[in-house]
């Protein structure tokens, strides 16, 4: 049989994040002739299947068991707060989840997006737009288009160099745990090691968490940094700080798992049921064939992009996790909307592309944090010390005013960082109860430029800890 060949106007590879929305906005609005193809079986991408959505499900799940353990203080007394049933609250999160497959793929026929289920690589000749697909169905079908996103993302990586390694596994291998590991081991401090050894801990399991230096979340404002780890140790977390790589991780005869480890107090063994990786993610570009049409890819494999998403090759764009910049959602969704409106959209939107500053972010530790803007550090270092104040506030919000035991009582921590004479805010970092939700705001304020007096300026909304950043002296 005759391979597959057609034209479009826009091909995206990748139906995640970046690639939906791009593709989406371009039909959708503009009725351009655009198809997606991905590889998975599965619409929605690393956010849906195996991140943001089933992060939260469980960060979720071990907040509410946390908040059970607190009903007693309110009057509530449940005795011992239940044990999660793992597999049946695992089977409703993947049942979610593939509500939200089928609600993508009604929404690409909606707005009249092809969907071509397949692996895709480049293939023709240097400089060429055209895409040779192995489709789930077993054909092979070869596409052209006029302009071609690359928006493939990444992949969650297993050190190589480890004996053993590979009997741990990653973010993809927690989504796919169907009962819960009495004992765990996390690796990696940054966010999504944080967030699946706070998730662990939160249930119940026996958590290992094993970072290179002294705190966790090192790209974050030194309070943060410090609150968190001082955190995870006080709610029992087994912090393994200035921890050198494994030495090897065996497989037990009983199928546990024993670690070989060195950290800050020695040389040790541990023995763990599940070993989870969160050491960092890579572009999927290695079986994209960049090389035929010669685009370009910086020592790590991410596409190398410039600010409005274009390649080193006319016509081919590359945006979200794949080029690494800010390994986001809503990033890539920003981003992959704002190509299409330039591509599309008409003269008025030429230089659209995404401002990628300032850019909020937040933590589902527990508790959260939320983020935008400069660190101290980094402020310190851009404006001069001298031109920088640091407002800070320290306090037991309300929800603990009835607590019984000082040490249960969690603190909340503000922070605003702003800069010169008007005193614009350029860094604002909230650990405690609800940052998620209350930094999305603050973001709006931010981004427009809003300075301490306009944080003043804005009445306060009483009783609650946001109240604080809006009276900070
Ligand atoms: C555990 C975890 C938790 C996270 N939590 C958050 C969070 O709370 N908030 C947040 O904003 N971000 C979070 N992220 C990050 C977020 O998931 C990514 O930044 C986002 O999904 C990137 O979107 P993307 O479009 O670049 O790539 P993806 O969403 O990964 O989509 C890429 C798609 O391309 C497909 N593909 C790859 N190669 C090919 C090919 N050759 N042919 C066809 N298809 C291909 C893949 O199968 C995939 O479906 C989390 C990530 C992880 C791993």
């Amino acid at each position: 049989m005759a391979p597959i060949t057609k034209h479009y106007d826009y091909l995206v590879i990748g139906g995640g994040s970046g690639g939906l929305a791009s593709a989406r906005r371009a039909a959708g609005r503009y009725g351009i002739k655009a198809a997606i193809i991905e590889g998975s079986g599965r619409l929605g991408g690393t956010c849906v299947n195996v991140g943001c959505v089933p992060k939260k499900i469980m960060w979720q799940a071990a907040d509410l068991r946390k908040r059970l353990d607190d009903a007693k203080n309110y009057g509530l007394d449940i005795g011992e707060p239940p044990k999660i049933d793992w597999f049946n609250f695992v089977e409703k999160r993947e049942a979610y989840i593939r509500r939200l497959n089928g609600i993508y793929e009604r929404n690409l026929v909606k707005d009249n997006v092809d969907y071509i289920s397949g692996w895709a690589r480049f293939s023709g000749d240097k400089g060429e737009k055209k895409v040779e697909v192995s489709l789930l169905s077993g054909e092979t079908a070869y596409y052209t288009a006029d302009h071609i996103l690359i928006a493939a993302g990444g992949y969650a990586t297993i050190p190589d160099s480890i004996p053993g390694a590979n009997y741990g596994t990653t973010s993809d291998g927690f989504f796919a745990l169907k009962t819960q590991p009495k004992r765990v081991a996390v690796v990696g401090a940054g966010y999504i090691g944080v967030e699946l050894a706070g998730v662990f801990n939160g249930l119940g399991s026996e958590t290992h968490f094993f970072i290179r230096g002294e705190t966790v979340l090192r790209h974050f404002d030194p309070i943060v940094q410090d609150t968190i780890t001082n955190t995870y140790i006080k709610h029992g977390v087994k912090l393994h700080k200035k921890s050198k790589p494994f030495e090897k991780v065996v497989k037990l005869p009983s199928g546990a798992l024993q670690i070989t480890v060195e950290d800050e107090n020695g040389k040790q063994e541990i023995e763990v049921d599940s070993l989870i990786w969160a050491i960092g993610r890579g572009p999927n570009t290695a079986g994209l064939k960049l090389d035929i049409p010669g685009i370009k890819t910086n020592g790590v494999g991410q596409v190398e992009s410039d600010e409005f998403q274009n390649t080193n090759i006319p016509g081919v764009y590359a945006l979200g996790d794949v080029i690494g910049w800010v390994e986001l959602t809503p990033v890539a969704i920003a981003a992959g909307r704002r190509l299409s409106d330039r591509l599309f959209g008409g003269p008025q939107f030429k230089d659209r592309k995404l401002d990628y500053t300032n850019i909020p972010t937040v933590v589902f530790s527990h508790p959260e944090v939320g983020t935008i803007g400069l660190t101290e550090p980094e402020a310190r270092k851009q404006y001069g010390d001298y031109k920088i104040k640091v407002y800070n506030s320290k306090f037991i919000g309300m929800y603990y005013s009835v607590f019984d035991k000082q040490e249960e009582k969690e603190q909340t921590i503000y922070k605003l960082i702003v800069a010169g004479e008007e005193e614009k805010v350029v860094g604002m970092h909230i650990i405690g109860d609800a940052s998620a939700e209350i930094l999305q705001g603050f973001g709006v304020a931010i981004k427009m430029g809003a300075t301490k007096a306009d944080f003043d300026n804005c009445v306060a909304i009483h009783p609650t800890s946001a109240e604080e950043l809006v009276t900070l002296v």
